[in-house]
């Protein structure tokens, strides 16, 4: 058997960011919409740089109107999820492109999103739990709503709280209010740090947010106090090494510091983030890390269980999930 194979636990997906291009094309014919411009000739994303990444990024989620949309496009990704054996998978959903962050419209969308989850997970055996995501370069205040949908829908399905976006949009303080009324509802907490800002915006996000783990961290590397830190406080990354690659956070995998981040005893996890748009699946990430870096079976073993004691959910949940995960040569 393969590494890439085996059965896997994602931490950190974007559902709009997995929307495979053919999907978007389609939907895009449907609507009349013309987003053309956003496609190399091989029919993949194209974007030179983060920032226009994130614009990409946005006109594709121009063909996302409906909760039926959603509906379609969770089947689409999830079953792109299962068909690398991802047994479990936490998605990132941003009330502000479902609705616009208007409570009840999001309702609407999280009840078609959620309704395809349990489809696919008596059809293809893969759980979903949804992480309401605040946009950050929308600023504050629309955090602040983004986390009233969350307050609202929380609960076996809506399980944690996050936020996305561009770094260098203010500082990770200034969202500490959205963050609080998350927490407030029950809610476990993780926000994008330490891709494109420096160590300090991680420790920012741990001191200010309060947050259990971190999307991204893999800058946390250029401080090794703070890496001692992380590893002291049990605060899990959710590395995306493919990303990062393809972003330009680093040269190359073998440059990636995701082992050596391990090695010094933090928990590392592994995701896509947008695999389409990195050419990335989660059975290419296992394949690559393996290569690249000699991890056998038994290292992710020990990843999966990682990204299982980390998981938003609840402990019925964590139980079913490590069934899955048991191996008969394990
Ligand atoms: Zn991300």
């Amino acid at each position: 058997m393969s590494v890439a194979d085996l059965p896997k636990i994602e931490l950190h997906m974007h559902i709009e960011g997995a929307m495979p291009p053919a999907f978007a094309r389609g939907l895009a014919q449907e609507k009349k919409i013309d987003i053309s411009g956003i496609f190399a000739g091989d029919g993949s994303y194209r974007y030179r740089d983060f920032r226009d990444f994130l614009r990409v990024y946005e006109a594709a989620t121009q063909v996302l109107q409906t909760p039926q949309d959603y509906y379609r496009l969770t089947r689409a990704v999830l079953e792109e999820s299962a068909a690398s054996n991802v047994v479990y998978t936490e998605s990132f959903l941003a009330p502000d492109f479902c609705g616009g962050g208007d409570v009840t419209a999001w309702r609407d969308y999280l009840g078609a999103i959620e309704q395809a989850a349990a489809e696919m997970e008596r059809e293809a055996g893969i759980v979903m739990r949804a992480i309401p995501t605040a946009v950050r370069h929308f600023g504050p205040e629309q955090a602040k709503r983004t986390a009233r949908c969350a307050q609202e829908t929380a609960g076996r399905f809506v399980t944690g709280f996050g936020m996305g976006g561009d770094e260098a949009m203010g500082r990770q303080g200034d969202f500490a209010y959205a963050f609080d009324m998350a927490r407030e509802a029950g809610l476990r907490l993780t926000s994008h740090a330490g891709e494109w800002g420096g160590p300090e915006s991680v420790r920012e996000a741990i001191r200010d947010l309060r947050v259990a783990r971190i999307g991204h961290g893999v800058r946390a590397i250029e401080d090794p106090a703070l890496v001692e830190e992380i590893a002291e406080a049990g605060i899990v990354l959710e590395v995306c090494p493919g990303s990062n690659v393809a972003l330009g956070v680093c040269r190359s995998l073998a440059r990636h510091p995701i082992a050596d981040l391990r090695r010094r005893g933090v928990k590392v996890t592994v995701s896509t983030d947008d695999p389409p748009f990195f050419h990335s699946t989660m059975r290419r990430e296992f394949n690559d890390l393996s290569e690249v870096f000699g991890w056998e079976a038994g290292d992710f073993d020990a990843l999966n269980e990682t990204a299982l004691e980390a998981a938003f959910c609840d402990d019925a949940t964590r139980e079913a999930v490590a069934k899955k995960l048991e191996r008969d040569d394990a």
